[in-house]
């Protein structure tokens, strides 16, 4: 089997790669050698290779004129039906044959009826529902924010914090973290903001389990609310 160049395929459609190579005249199977039970024989051996995309070449190409067949998946030149059965065992035969399955299957599904489409919007509104974030819980996550502010303006009453991600947008789930990011003065270095900000973070009774990761590209602070139990990520840029 040989791989054909790729600049060949890139010029021409696939049907026409191994039509028009540079060909050696003559059959590329001589039939007429064939008793006809070993020509049936080959007629029902190539019609089962055709459900695996495996052609007889109309011409034998001149770079490999032992060649007798094509893989139009695999682009790859065969020289028996033995080689072609071997072939369609390859992994990466399979994965391709599985690929082409699948997108026809899909190709040919009929489009879903009234009710079909219905039942879809009622199972995402019960997901949305159960797992989704509420404006309840967004209320929540803006409290939480607040609590912490409040914590930090003990020792740092210049700085702010800002809710974004799921928080901000809703589109979350109600164990999404908490991504908040803290806004401060020019004044002060984010080294020693980051410092304060764990420092009040673990002598606070509203947070638990603080744990910092500063040399990360962003440097993060992650820690729980007590009352939640809502694992809030602080992102300081
Ligand atoms: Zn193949």
């Amino acid at each position: 089997m040989k791989k054909l160049k790729k600049t060949r395929r890139s010029r021409r459609t696939r049907k026409d790669d191994y039509d028009h190579d540079d060909e050696v005249d003559g059959p590329v199977i001589d039939e007429s050698q064939l008793s006809a039970k070993e020509l049936l024989g080959l007629q029902q051996a190539e019609e089962r290779l055709k459900r695996d995309c495996i052609y007889r070449l109309k011409k034998q190409p001149r770079s490999y004129p032992s060649a007798k067949y094509a893989c139009k998946l695999c682009d790859v030149l065969i020289e028996s039906v033995a080689f072609a059965h071997k072939h369609i065992k390859e992994k990466r035969h399979k994965k391709s044959i599985k690929e082409k399955q699948e997108e026809q299957m899909l190709s040919t599904l009929p489009p879903p009826t009234a009710s079909q489409i219905k039942a879809i919007g009622v199972a995402i509104e019960n997901v949305v529902q159960e797992f989704g974030l509420s404006n309840e819980d967004l209320e929540k996550r803006l409290n939480i924010k607040t609590v912490m502010e409040d914590v930090l303006h003990q020792k740092l009453p210049e700085c702010s914090l800002r809710l974004y991600g799921s928080s901000c947008s809703g589109f979350g789930f109600k164990t999404s973290d908490i991504n908040i990011d803290i806004q401060f003065p020019a004044s002060m270095s984010q080294p020693d903001v980051l410092l304060i900000v764990q420092e009040s973070l673990q002598n606070s009774e509203s947070f638990i389990e603080v744990d910092a990761d500063f040399h990360t590209r962003i440097p993060v602070l992650v820690c729980r609310e007590k009352q939640r139990s809502l694992l809030s990520l602080c992102v300081f840029k």
